[in-house]
């Protein structure tokens, strides 16, 4: 094939990448974004087959390969995708990045070992820093990735797990894949750089395990954009060893939007990163904070009904246990029929509130709430106090008003929605359990807070048959 031609396919390539991901933003547009950034990757594989001249290759044994790996690997890939849960949408993501970092840290280790150690090529010190970075990024994004689909699906502890002295531990497996690296990088004799090369692929698979071992699962989605970013790093390196352009334009789009992504959820959070990675958050319960006392007051959906039908300003306020209760069809209805009823309903989201980036977005699109409903939590704030009745239907830290006014409270500077300026709440959860902080909640000791418990899907379903009848 042409080599300009292959060029321009690169470049058409890379140009589909950028306006997909682009089109992702929006919900309206992010299915058109995904078609149109597969269509580039569907370009990319093409090209690249005429490109590296193996549809010219001779040997059948490799088309058999390619070929049902293709097939087994689209099969695996429709199977997850029609079958994954919305709640599972951030484990199936760290798989995807786990998998991603493996595949670069094996064109690492297999440019090395065939051109170099096999057949004695003398490999650049250029191509060899590629080489290692592929490898060392690739490694602990693969078991890191691992962990965290782990903690995520509930198969392993989503507790932090931290120990004396895991800082020094982490600190010298760290220090021992870096020199593992260096050695590799300027020892000259082939033979001998292969074998620091197989150090740092088994160093870099524990330092995975062992840094993301002391972060707590309501961290994860955090870790999982950073991962994502560092998959993305470690196809640009691949992208270097083996020369392959488009590799490196997609490699750097991918680990450049994981890290804005990372940056946006600290931000929201109000914390930073070294702080999710390193502080051990969700190791140990925390202790009840400070202004959360007094009696919590509960009432009937019968109670809460007569509150709603009279209210002219609602305020759904939807947190990660809407999306336990995969109540989000029955909170569309509830809010239509307050519309029908003369009430004026929005949707008040909290940029972390979930446990994936965009999780209530996700949720209410899929049960076809208009987008225009679903305002920004700068948006909603400073019309909280004109608001009738803010349903809170399973958020909890992210209402959490200690965040506002205790300075002594760990989310104390985490920007919340402001449901206790509300002329009543209704707290919607199952008992009194914590949220992710393990913090005790002031606004459900409110004098206008009214507590309901239960399922939140049962609760709001109660509610709708109430207003149907
Ligand atoms: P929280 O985890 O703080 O609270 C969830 C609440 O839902 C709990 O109080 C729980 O109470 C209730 N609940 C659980 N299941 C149900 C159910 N079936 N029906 C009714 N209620 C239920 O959620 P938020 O969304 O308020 O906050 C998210 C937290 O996660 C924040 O602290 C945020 O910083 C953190 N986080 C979010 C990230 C993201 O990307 N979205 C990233 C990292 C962290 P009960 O058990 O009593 O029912």
């Amino acid at each position: 094939m042409n080599p300009e031609l292959i060029n321009i396919s690169y470049i058409v390539a890379s140009v589909l990448f950028i306006f997909g991901i682009k089109m992702l933003g929006k919900a309206e547009t992010a299915r058109k974004g995904n078609l149109i950034s597969s269509l580039g990757m569907l370009i990319a594989v093409v090209v690249t087959l005429f490109d590296r001249q193996i549809l010219d290759s001779k040997d059948v044994a490799s088309w058999y390969v390619l070929g049902i790996c293709l097939v087994l690997g689209s099969l695996i890939g429709a199977v997850m995708a029609k079958r994954v849960k919305m709640t599972s949408m951030p484990e199936m993501v760290a798989l995807f990045n786990g998998f991603g970092g493996l595949a670069s840290l094996l064109v690492g280790w297999e440019d090395f070992y065939y051109n170099g150690f096999v057949k004695g090529v003398e490999i650049s010190e250029f191509t060899k820093i590629a080489t290692i970075a592929a490898i060392i990024i690739g490694g602990i994004t693969f078991t890191g990735s691992l962990y965290a689909w782990g903690k995520l699906s509930g198969k392993l502890s989503g507790r932090a797990q931290v120990f004396s002295g895991q800082k020094l531990v982490n600190g010298i497996i760290a220090f021992a894949l870096l020199a593992a690296g260096i050695a590799f990088s300027i020892i000259g004799d082939v033979q001998t750089a292969y074998w620091f090369l197989i150090g740092a692929v088994v160093v870099s698979l524990i330092l995975g395990f062992a840094a993301v071992m002391p972060i707590g699962g309501g961290d994860m989605p955090v870790v999982i954009s950073l991962l994502n970013s560092l998959s993305g790093l470690a196809a640009c390196a691949a992208g270097f060893v083996i020369m392959n352009n488009v590799l490196v334009v997609a490699g750097c789009l991918v680990g450049a939007s994981g890290v804005i992504l990372t940056v946006i959820m600290c931000k929201a959070m109000n914390r930073t990163l070294h702080n999710v990675l390193f502080s051990g958050f969700g190791a140990k319960k925390q202790k009840a904070g400070g202004q959360a006392s007094g009696e919590m007051k509960a009432i009937s959906t019968d109670d809460a009904y007569y509150a709603l039908e009279a209210a002219q300003n609602v305020m759904i306020i939807p947190g990660y246990g809407m999306a336990v209760a995969q109540a989000q069809h029955a909170v569309k209805e509830l809010g239509e029929l307050l519309e029908n009823n003369g009430a004026t309903v929005n949707y008040a989201i909290h940029p972390v509130a979930g446990r994936m980036p965009g999780h209530m977005n996700v949720l209410l699109a899929e049960a076809d709430v208009p987008y225009e409903q679903l305002r920004e939590m700068d948006d909603v704030n400073p019309m909280m106090d004109s608001v009738d009745v803010a349903i809170v239907i399973g958020a909890n830290d992210v209402v959490n008003p200690a965040a506002a006014q205790d300075e002594g409270s760990p989310i104390y500077g985490m920007p919340i929605i402001e449901a206790y300026k509300a002329k009543s709440v209704f707290c919607l959860k199952r008992g009194k359990g914590t949220g992710f902080s393990g913090l005790e909640n002031a606004l459900f000791y409110q004098p206008n807070t009214r507590m309901i418990y239960g399922d939140a899907k049962a609760t709001i379903t109660d509610l709708v048959s109430k207003f149907k009848e």
